[in-house]
């Protein structure tokens, strides 16, 4: 069917709709469609705007708080229909005041970030020796035990770039599981080197995972050139001594909430294709490229759509889920108040601002003619087909847990992506009008077609 030429494919199926079986292409996109996208400032202007009206948001803050108010006011004056604000609760998490410092053998100051959901030091501070491993399954081989009164720091490699950022799946158990296995041998305290490509020093925080009944030991995260300097020092062969003095605060049954909207179908308008991205963030920038833009992204593709003299069939919702960082809290509310819902396909932007090069796809076999003639729409963009084994990003797991979803990722470029993840340089400078619109060209083509069967 893909290889039938455009025009007369669009002909066929717009006489022919009554014909629609899963397996059946959908119709074209509409030149005015292109042509608005390929021309929209719409998506940056709503990430600049977040990010300097707001700022960072982290979930269950005060910020959070202004940053769904904010996005609210912004899709109601767009015209969206049906917005709201579907609260949660969750145990938020504030960072506060935090150092770290080598006492001995060489007085020095450490750049850290705390990881998120762990708890605080002694306001004073933990001064320990420090025992490195070299990586996670360094520190498990370790005796029980043996690490008793010690900061434990795991070590790892600095990410290299990649497009898909595979290499963060070699960085993340230490990061969430660090502190764990370092109290289970009796530490103190862990610290980690940061999961991430970028060469500054600044750390790359996130989120940890404590388990029941192991002690809930603070960890921090270490700048690269941080980690590199604690490692030469502790093998140059004399004690060091690390004072770690983190100020970190858990706030459980703070309030935080999906902020969705909707561009109403048709006669399919219970048909829901939903466009999701997360409005939470780190606290460490101001949360542009993870992920301002994949708010803005969503958003200006689905406004696009609801600019046309056409309604689509099926309904297209956006979903801004809250507390994506800390623990899904928002993926999970989402699921558990709309698993019944029929949707059609979901998709998650959460990968930054850089352009699409590949649709990959996690649909039952029937529909993969539907994917395949989306991927020939969006070839002209430089979007290549991928494989079928697509997750469709982090917010969209609950839901396809609940209700077996089909789900598509438009793969961004993810090479310089871990330059900034989850630090201090996830800033508006770093995202560039062009490729966000681009961006917006391929949500809104996949978004149009699979809402207009
Ligand atoms: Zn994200």
């Amino acid at each position: 069917m893909r290889l039938m030429p455009r025009l007369a494919a669009a002909a066929v199926f717009a006489v022919c709709a009554w014909l629609a079986s899963p397996a059946a292409a959908q119709q074209a996109p509409p030149a005015a469609l292109k042509a608005a996208a390929a021309d929209s400032g719409l998506a940056y202007e709503i990430v600049a705007g977040l990010t300097t009206d707001v700022g960072a948001r982290p979930a269950g803050t005060e910020a959070d708080r202004r940053g769904r108010a904010w996005m609210l006011a912004r899709l109601k004056s767009l015209g969206f229909a049906n917005v709201r604000d579907e609260p949660f609760t969750l145990t938020a998490w504030i960072r506060n005041r935090e150092s770290a410092e080598i006492v001995s053998p060489s007085p020095q100051r450490l750049v850290i970030s705390g990881l998120g959901r762990s708890v605080g030091t002694p306001p004073d501070g933990i001064e320990a020796e420090v025992v490195r491993f070299a990586d996670l399954d360094a520190l498990r081989a370790a005796p029980d035990g043996s690490l008793a009164g010690k900061i434990a720091f795991i070590d790892g490699r600095r990410m290299t770039r990649s497009r898909l950022g595979a290499d963060a799946g070699e960085g993340y158990p230490r990061r969430s599981r660090g502190a764990v296995e370092a109290a289970r041998k009796g530490a103190v305290a862990a610290l980690v080197r940061s999961v991430g490509s970028s060469a500054g020093r600044f750390a790359h925080t996130g989120g940890l995972r404590y388990a029941d009944g192991v002690p809930r030991i603070p960890a921090a995260a270490l700048a690269h050139a941080d980690a590199d300097q604690l490692a030469r020092l502790i093998a140059a062969g004399r004690p060091v001594t690390v004072r770690l003095t983190m100020g970190a605060t858990l706030h459980p049954g703070a309030l935080s909430g999906n902020v969705i909207a909707e561009v109403p179908g048709g006669d399919l308008a219970d048909e829901i294709v939903l466009l999701g991205a997360h409005l939470d963030s780190w606290d460490e920038g101001t949360g542009a490229v993870d992920d301002g833009a994949g708010v803005a992204i969503v958003t200006a593709a689905a406004k696009l759509i609801m600019d046309l003299p056409q309604r689509p069939r099926r309904t297209i919702r956006v979903v801004l889920f809250g507390s994506e960082e800390l623990g899904l809290e928002g993926a999970v509310a989402y699921a558990k108040a709309h698993g019944g819902a029929r949707h059609v396909i979901a998709t998650e932007a959460d990968f930054g601002a850089a352009p699409v090069w590949a649709i990959y796809s996690g649909v039952p076999e029937a529909m993969l003619p539907q994917i395949d003639r989306i991927a020939a729409e969006l070839a002209p963009l430089g979007i290549e087909r991928g494989h079928n084994r697509a997750s469709g990003g982090e917010d969209l797991g609950p839901l396809k847990a609940a209700a077996q979803v089909p789900v598509v990722s438009l793969v961004q470029d993810g090479t310089h992506y871990f330059d900034l993840h989850h630090t201090p340089d996830d800033t508006l400078d770093k995202i560039d009008p062009a490729a966000l619109r681009q961006n917006v060209q391929a949500f809104a083509i996949f978004a149009w077609m699979m809402a207009n069967p």
